[in-house]
C-alpha cells in the first residue's frame, strides 16, 4: 500500500456525522501505533479537538493581504471601485468617502493595479489560524480555525493541509458543502468517505457530493449513519450507481449518549470499535484494487 494515504471524510450538509466518522477512524489508527494525522478542515467550526487532549506543538495566523488607501493621495476617482469584483470598496466621491470592506476583501490586488496615484499599499489582516496538537507519540491532529466574519475558509484549510508531516494515514475531515472548501479538502485525497443519513435531504446532499467527485474522478465510498430503517431509494440510488455502502451505524442512544460526552464510541462501546477497524479495512482495500 502507499505509504502516505489520504482519506478525506466528508458530508454533504452539516450535521451527518462527518466529525462522528472521521475521530473515530483516526482513534483506531492511533491505537494501532500507526503514523497518523487527523486535519479538522471545518474551519467555521472545528470540533474535533473536543475529542483528544493533545499538546500544542505548532501555531501560525493566517494572513491575507488587504489594501489600504491613503486618504492624502487618493483623488477619488474610483477606479478601484471599478475593478474590485467583489464590492469590498465604498465610495462616495462626493463626500470624498472611500472605505475597503476587509470583510468582502479576497486580497486579488487588482485595486492597486488599478490606482494611478500609488494612493493603495497593503496590509496583513488576520483572517484564520492553524493549530497542531500532539495527541500521542505518533498522531498529530491539526485544526484550521477561520476569525469570525471572514468570507470565505479556504485559505486557512489550505494553509492547513500544508502543514504536516505526511505520516501513514491522513484523515481529512472535510467542511460541508460541495464549494471551494470542500473541493480544496478533498483534492488531493485517495479515497472520500462520504457520510449520509437514510432521509430525503440525506440523499439530496448525497446526490450533490457524488456529481461533484465524479467531476474530479475520485474514489469514494458511503457511510450511512443513524441507521433506523433503511432508506430504500437510497439503497436504489447506490446500487443503481455501483456505489459501495461502506458502513451503517445505527440510530443508538449509546452514540448519543458518548457522543454528547465528548467521548469516541470506538473507545467506549466496543462493537463500535470493530465497526471503525472493518471501515478502515475496507479503505484500504478500495484504495489498494
Ligand atoms: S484608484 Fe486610487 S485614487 Fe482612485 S479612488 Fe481608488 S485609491 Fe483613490
Ligand atoms: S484586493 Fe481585490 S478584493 Fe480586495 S479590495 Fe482590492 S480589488 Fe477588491
Amino acid at each position: 500500500m502507499n505509504k502516505n494515504v489520504k482519506i478525506a471524510v466528508a458530508g454533504g450538509k452539516g450535521g451527518t456525522g462527518k466529525t462522528l466518522v472521521a475521530t473515530n477512524l483516526f482513534y483506531v489508527i492511533k491505537e494501532e501505533g500507526k503514523e497518523v494525522e487527523l486535519i479538522d478542515c471545518d474551519a467555521e467550526e472545528p470540533n474535533a479537538g473536543l475529542f483528544f487532549n493533545g499538546n500544542l506543538i505548532y501555531h501560525s495566523d493566517v494572513m491575507l493581504k488587504v489594501p489600504e488607501i491613503n486618504t492624502s493621495l487618493c483623488v477619488y476617482c474610483g477606479k478601484c471601485k471599478e475593478y474590485c469584483n467583489y464590492n469590498a470598496i465604498l465610495m462616495i466621491g462626493f463626500s470624498k468617502y472611500i472605505k475597503v470592506i476587509e470583510e468582502l476583501c479576497h486580497g486579488c490586488g487588482a485595486c492597486s493595479i488599478a490606482c494611478d496615484y500609488s494612493a493603495i499599499t497593503k496590509k496583513n489582516r488576520k483572517i484564520g489560524e492553524v493549530n497542531q496538537y500532539q495527541v500521542q507519540d505518533k498522531a498529530l491532529l491539526t485544526e484550521a480555525r477561520m476569525q469570525v466574519g471572514v468570507y470565505s475558509p479556504v485559505n486557512t484549510v489550505k494553509t492547513a493541509l500544508k502543514q504536516n508531516p505526511h505520516p501513514y494515514v491522513q484523515i481529512i475531515d472535510a467542511p460541508p458543502g460541495t464549494s471551494c472548501p470542500f473541493i480544496h479538502s478533498v483534492v488531493h485525497a485517495d479515497y472520500v468517505v462520504l457520510v449520509t443519513e437514510p432521509t430525503p435531504f440525506g440523499l439530496s446532499d448525497l446526490k450533490q457530493s457524488i456529481e461533484t467527485l465524479k467531476g474530479m474522478k475520485k474514489f469514494y465510498g458511503v457511510v450511512i449513519n443513524r441507521v433506523d430503517e433503511p432508506n430504500q431509494e437510497m439503497m436504489q440510488y447506490l446500487q443503481k450507481e455501483n456505489i459501495k455502502v461502506l458502513a451503517q451505524i445505527p440510530f443508538d442512544r449509546d452514540i448519543a449518549t458518548v457522543y454528547a460526552q465528548g467521548g469516541l464510541i470506538a473507545q467506549h462501546l466496543s462493537a463500535y470499535k470493530k465497526v471503525f477497524t472493518g471501515l478502515l479495512d475496507l479503505i484500504i482495500q478500495e484504495i489498494c484494487k
